[in-house]
């Protein structure tokens, strides 16, 4: 039978051991490793890596620490829009949303699109007419709020800043949320989940709905979940590149995360990082900031958890 693996990642940042209060680190890891393990028991009973992605990003968006769903970032006009996508690296199937206010959660509407529409991506009025239809759930704007969240944006508010959810300039260091996995059958699927940059443009997308930046997932050689500054991995077509450096030019999953994540999105400046799963069941978690949170689990082995540089 075919080794499983999931990891998942709550966002990468300037996220230090000096920046996070023991409650809050106890609190992260605590919510990294239940959505860990619900997505594994998925794996381990038999489901699909399309199922256990999903399910990890919903516990991820209806946690208020990560910038998705429930704890998404404030927009330049003080409101909430989220971008989501998943892909099965069987099919090559993908489906994404871009800038919902009102959706509980977003990857469950991606999953949608790519199920029952005939495109890969629906943005704003279009995509929440979409959700009606298929019976997704709204939430009210004050679901979403977060008084964290709301001083962050307070400070900025003004400016044309926008910036990493976690960022420098407050203690709270959150982040966009994704997973990848490879189940039972030897499929792998991604899917990633973000409200997007703090002070962001009325309805500026970035990577995360993009297929093949933020999020891809090919059964020839892994699934990749993004998180950083999403203007810099769409320019360098983050997910993909680390999928073509396997396919085509040979490399080991290792080598094709360090040459994207260490090397190309350095020299261009882009921060972040990524989580990828091969077909084969490694799995690898590389970053260029000072943390990332993210755990993983590889068939029956011990949870992994960790949130600063190791
Ligand atoms: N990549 C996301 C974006 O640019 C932000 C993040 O990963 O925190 O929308």
């Amino acid at each position: 039978m075919q080794k499983t693996a999931i990891a998942i990642h709550g966002g990468a940042g300037t996220i230090t051991q000096a920046t996070l209060s023991a409650e809050q680190d106890i609190a992260y890891k605590a919510a990294l490793k239940e959505a860990v393990e619900a997505g594994h028991q998925v794996l381990a009973a038999g489901g699909t890596a399309l199922e256990a992605v999903e399910l990890a990003v919903v516990y991820l968006e209806d946690s208020p620490l990560f910038n998705a769903g429930k704890g998404s970032v404030f927009t330049k006009e003080g409101k909430h829009e989220m971008d989501a996508s998943i892909m099965c690296g069987k099919t090559l199937e993908a489906g994404a949303i871009a800038g919902v206010k009102s959706i509980k959660n977003p990857i469950k509407l991606a999953s949608a699109v790519m199920l029952h529409s005939e495109h890969v991506m629906l943005s704003s009025y279009g995509a929440e007419e979409f959700a009606l239809a298929y019976g997704i759930e709204f939430a009210p704007e004050k679901y979403f709020f977060d008084k964290y969240r709301y001083e962050q944006w307070s400070e900025v508010r003004d400016s044309d800043i926008f910036m990493l959810d976690h960022t420098e300039q407050r203690d709270e260091k959150f982040g966009t949320v994704g997973a990848v996995a490879v189940d039972q059958a030897g499929n792998v699927a991604a899917a990633t989940s973000t409200g997007g940059m703090t002070n962001k443009r009325y309805n500026r997308i970035g990577d995360t709905p993009i297929i093949g930046s933020g999020t891809y997932a090919n059964n020839r050689t892994c699934a990749i979940s993004c998180t950083g500054h999403g203007e810099f991995f769409m320019r360098a077509v983050v997910a993909y590149d680390v999928s073509c450096l396997i396919e085509y030019k040979g490399y080991t999953l290792r080598q094709a995360c360090d040459e994207v994540v260490m090397k190309k999105l350095v020299a261009f400046g882009g921060e972040g990082g990524l989580i990828a799963v091969s077909t084969a069941g490694e799995v690898a978690m590389p970053f260029n900031s000072e943390g990332m949170y993210r755990a993983s689990k590889v068939a029956q082995q011990e949870t992994f958890v960790e949130i600063y540089k190791r």
